[in-house]
């Protein structure tokens, strides 16, 4: 039996990990559920699983948690540190689902504890990759990515022939504006935006596949996860998200990881990681799907992509920035405040407006995060 614990159990990564565990009761125990305002959620999700430990990362939801938990043996918790305390909690693996760059701290303590780590959140690769990586060095934590493309490089990366790897290609969607005019995109709404074409996803990641910063903030988080240079990291296009993504080698051979789009798999594969497990996840029907097709990405309608690479050749506190601006004018966009292609000129200003700096310890890039959203804010 593996000891698991779950981050961010309520969303949706969350709760396909909660659906794999549940389905496979002889094989995990479950440590620790954390979640946010879906308090209803998290309480069923922790005496369903039988959970040691529930966290909500709200205080003011403490009491609402604590009743609903009510006789269970369950221990109950709230608080940004207290998400930190569950991620220190010893099990033998760890899903990262909390979105953007809150999961960092609780992510970073996963890792100091040496454990493996089902990386779903990118966010805190794209802020603090050097800082993350550092760790994991000094820690011995396994990251398996749960992001499906870096899953499926992961699994196609020969690491013991890094020198024979000519690039990684990750392939995209093109989100549900692929096709639009920049004069639709202009007036699109958030439901419009959160409506993916191919995955059921939580509303911040589904705008970012939207506007294709997904794809910017994935070859960030790319760069972090392979031993490549930022120059082996190609995009393309590919409606069907059927091919989760390529690896290329020097011979002309280029390896992919095929599958429906379920992230029940890439889930599962770190939650088995070395093994496997099976999951109730639709088989592929290559006859039934016909024909897989691939294209360039629009630079002028998705300048997303330019600006993350920019942000990436720049290094340092760039992907900050960026990380922290995105996810401000998502959120001001998900409100109705600002429209869609806003989001662009909020990420690029506030590039361009916090000045460049290097980020040695958490501390600078919380600081230099917390700068950049008041930055984002006043520009949006
Ligand atoms: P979601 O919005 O559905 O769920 C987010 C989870 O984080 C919830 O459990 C919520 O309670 C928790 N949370 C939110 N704010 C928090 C805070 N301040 N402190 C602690 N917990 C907080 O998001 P999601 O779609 O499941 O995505 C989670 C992460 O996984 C994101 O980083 C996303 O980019 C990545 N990811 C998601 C998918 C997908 O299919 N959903 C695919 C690839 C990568
Ligand atoms: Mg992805």
């Amino acid at each position: 039996m593996k000891k698991v614990s779950v981050l961010g159990s309520t969303g949706s990564i969350g709760k396909s990990t909660v659906d794999l565990i549940k389905h496979n009761p002889d094989d995990f125990e479950v440590v620790a559920l954390t979640g946010n305002q879906n308090i209803e959620l998290l309480a069923a999700q922790a005496i369903d699983l039988s959970a040691q430990l529930v966290v909500t990362a709200d205080t003011k939801k403490y009491k609402e948690l604590k009743n609903l938990i009510g006789s269970h043996s369950i221990e109950v918790a709230a608080g940004r540190d207290c998400v930190i305390e569950a991620a220190q909690r010893s099990s033998d693996v760890i899903i990262a689902g909390i979105v953007g760059a809150a999961a960092l701290e609780p992510t970073l303590a996963a890792v100091r504890r040496g454990t493996v780590i089902g990386l779903a959140n990118k966010e805190s690769l794209v802020c603090a990759g050097d800082l993350v990586t550092a760790e994991v060095k000094k820690s011995g934590a396994t990251i398996i990515p749960v992001d499906s493309e870096h899953n499926a490089i992961f699994q196609v990366f020969d690491f013991n022939d890094v020198h024979h790897i000519e690039k990684i290609i990750l392939t995209a969607s093109g989100g549900p504006f692929r096709n639009s005019t920049i004069e639709q995109m202009a007036s699109v709404t958030p439901d419009q935006a959160v409506a993916h074409p191919n995955w059921s996803m939580g509303a911040k990641i589904s705008v970012d596949s939207a506007t294709m910063m997904n794809k910017g903030l994935e070859m960030i988080e790319a760069f972090h996860l392979f031993p490549i240079n930022k120059d082996q990291i190609d995009v393309v296009v590919h409606p069907q998200s059927v091919v989760h993504s390529m690896v290329s080698y020097v011979d002309g051979s280029v390896l992919a990881q095929m599958g429906t789009p379920d992230m029940r798999t890439p889930i599962s594969y770190a939650l088995a990681w070395p093994h496997r497990l099976p999951t109730r996840s639709a088989p592929l029907d290559l006859i039934g799907i016909g024909s897989l097709n691939f294209e360039a990405p629009d630079p002028i309608r998705f300048p997303s992509l330019r600006l993350a690479r920019e942000a990436l050749q720049t290094g340092g506190s760039a992907p900050t920035v960026l990380n922290a601006a995105n996810e401000v004018a998502v959120s001001q966009f998900l409100k109705g405040k600002i429209g869609f292609l806003d989001i662009f000129n909020v990420v690029e200003k506030t590039l361009g407006k916090v000045s460049h700096s290097t980020l040695e310890a958490l501390s600078d890039v919380l600081s230099l995060d917390e700068d950049a959203r008041k930055t984002a804010a006043s520009l949006a």
